[in-house]
């Protein structure tokens, strides 16, 4: 028996066999659960295709999560197709790469407008759609955030700003959507090698300097973060909501 058996979950952000939600989709799947893809544009299309392909997933939908008109035809579909909704991860996020290197004080108002388009307000226009589809009872809502949102890193820039707009879209979404029993968190993942982490100046230098300072002097896998939001969308979970969960070696206890 898995832990999601019976569930149904809706998966923003599988851009490749790197990304963060490839991992949680696989691990979902092979709990029990029935799910869709959304992709950002035909690029991203042709690889997540195969991917979905690969592990049963019939329901493939374009989403460019700016677009308000998208992210209502997504729910639209999924709510034709399934009827409701149980979980749905938010994994997406994007900043100019100009945007992600440098002094912050060159953050531009177009810059600053997109990163927070796309990476923070883009959770509460998803949770708004999904919300009349989702199972009263174990309904979940998971986003993906970094610790750049309370401490500086250096060439995170826009970046923490908008994880800091997602977190406290969390806290907020958690409180307007717990009277009718759906649930939303995030996990505060450390770092990983992804298609979204290369367009942050230095970034290998951060997972070597974690791996030296972590309490488990080790860097996470993209495993990592799928276990924990398997906990986080599954009923073991069921009286979690509102917070920001670390999967990051321990890194965020550290001072020095
Ligand atoms: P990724 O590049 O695989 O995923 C980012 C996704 O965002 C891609 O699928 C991309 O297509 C999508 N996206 C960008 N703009 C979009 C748009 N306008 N419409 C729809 N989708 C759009 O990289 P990832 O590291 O797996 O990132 C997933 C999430 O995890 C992001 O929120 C990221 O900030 C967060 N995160 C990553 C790390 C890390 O070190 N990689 C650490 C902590 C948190």
């Amino acid at each position: 028996m898995g832990l999601l058996d019976g569930k149904k979950a809706v998966i923003f952000g599988v851009a490749n066999e790197k990304s963060i939600a490839w991992a949680i989709a696989r691990t979902f799947r092979e709990e029990g659960a029935e799910l869709a893809f959304t992709y950002a544009n035909e690029a991203v299309a042709k690889r997540v295709f195969p991917l979905a392909e690969s592990i049963g997933v019939k329901l493939v939908l374009p989403c460019d999560v700016t677009s308000d008109d998208d992210i209502a035809r997504v729910f639209a579909e999924v709510g034709r197709e399934w009827g409701g909704l149980d979980i749905l991860i938010h994994s997406v996020a994007f900043a100019n790469r100009e945007e992600l290197k440098g002094s912050f004080l060159n953050t531009s108002r177009a810059g600053f407008a997109l990163a927070m388009d796309i990476s923070a307000y883009s959770l509460i226009a998803m949770v708004k759609e999904a919300y009349p589809f989702m199972n009263e009872r174990g309904g979940s809502v998971l986003a993906m955030t970094y610790y750049a949102s309370e401490k500086v890193f250096p060439n995170y820039n826009v970046m923490g700003v908008a994880k800091a707009a997602l977190e406290a879209n969390v806290r907020y979404l958690a409180e307007a959507v717990g009277p009718d029993g759906i649930r939303v968190n995030a996990i505060s993942a450390g770092p990983l090698k992804t298609l979204a982490a290369s367009g942050v100046g230095g970034f290998h230098q951060i997972a070597g300097h974690v791996e030296a300072k972590t309490p488990l002097r080790c860097n996470i896998e993209q495993q990592d973060v799928a276990n924990a939001a398997l906990f986080l969308c599954s009923d073991l979970s069921r009286r979690i909501t509102g917070g920001v969960h670390f999967v990051d070696s321990g890194y965020n206890i550290m001072g020095m």
